[in-house]
């Protein structure tokens, strides 16, 4: 079958909650190297959906870290906060079909089941409802990812019945990166483990949207030592958009990528360049959770 080639794009969307961490500029350069390899696009959006976690002046500060590095969009930044009337339409289409409904649940309405919705069990109408996909009984879903092979959850029992606006009027990340994603032609995310057991969402969405499902490969999140998630604990590798360079290589050797000892680097353009040149998506970390520890350990006994 002849099948018409997709130019690949790619895309690196940060919330604007604070400075990049290590874990951040491993999903950064991640999708990045995995978009020039395949000779294809790569996009930046800020996904600033929720004002009250925003900290001021973070999208500018992401945008000046990563161009620092020499990560700089394809097309221009898109800002979520200005989307709100795409993420409206695709709402009204899930209404109009049946698949969105209001709800008048409370948290603590929910409190008994845990916290999923599975039907609206709401002691009084609210003045300010949200809106929910309904995931039918019985909703299972899998999807081969790129990294982390075949993935299933049960959204129905797990997940329930997701909010898709809240109460308080904002949008769900769930139907902002969907309708965004989407609208921007992405082909291929390349994103943190944190985020794979939303892909199934993202993916019901993009079914009761009618929208192409894009290929997944989620990056192992690092940890610190204690196993925690790197962005919660003490920022351990800082980014330091002001010396680039080790931060590279530490993303570089955290990608499982050989050794680029013999290639001069001696400036971020000719790293990136050499980067871009020997990158192997074949050695790209399979596990969903990378050590720091383990990393140093390694590092300590491989010449750089
Ligand atoms: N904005 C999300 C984050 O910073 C990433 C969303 C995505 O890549 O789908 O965690």
């Amino acid at each position: 079958m002849q099948q018409a080639t997709q130019t690949y794009r790619g895309r690196f969307a940060p919330s604007p909650t604070g400075p990049l961490h290590f874990g951040s500029l491993l999903a950064a350069f991640g999708s990045w190297l995995a978009a020039r390899h395949a000779d294809g696009e790569w996009l930046i959006r800020i996904e600033d959906l929720d004002p009250p976690r925003e900290v001021a002046g973070a999208a500018e500060r992401q945008m000046h870290a990563l161009a620092s590095f020499g990560l700089i969009s394809d097309a221009p930044v898109v800002k979520q906060s200005e989307r709100g009337a795409h993420y409206q339409a695709a709402l009204d289409t899930l209404l109009a079909s049946g698949a969105a409904f209001v709800c008048h649940c409370s948290r603590s309405d929910l409190a008994d089941g845990g916290g999923v919705h599975r039907a609206c069990v709401a002691a009084a109408a609210r003045p300010d409802p949200a809106i929910r996909l309904r995931v039918p009984d019985g909703t299972r879903l899998s999807f081969e990812d790129g990294l982390q092979g075949d993935f299933a959850q049960d959204v129905a029992a797990e997940v329930g019945d997701f909010v898709l606006r809240r109460a308080d009027g904002l949008w769900a990340y769930q139907l902002a990166v969907v309708a965004d994603d989407a609208a921007q032609g992405i082909t291929d995310v390349v994103r943190g483990a944190d985020l794979l057991d939303s892909t199934p969402r993202q993916i019901l969405l993009q079914r009761a949207l009618r929208l192409p499902t894009p290929r997944y490969a989620h990056l192992p999140l690092v940890v610190g030592a204690d196993g925690r998630k790197l962005s919660k604990s003490l920022a351990a590798l800082p980014v330091d958009a002001a010396d680039p360079l080790p931060a590279m290589r530490a993303v570089w050797h955290a990608l499982g990528q050989a050794s680029l000892a013999a290639t001069g680097s001696g400036s971020v353009d000719r790293l990136l360049e050499a980067m871009r040149r020997h990158f192997d998506p074949a050695r790209l970390p399979r596990t969903p959770q990378l050590s720091l520890a383990a990393l140093h350990n390694d590092r300590d006994t491989k010449p750089d």
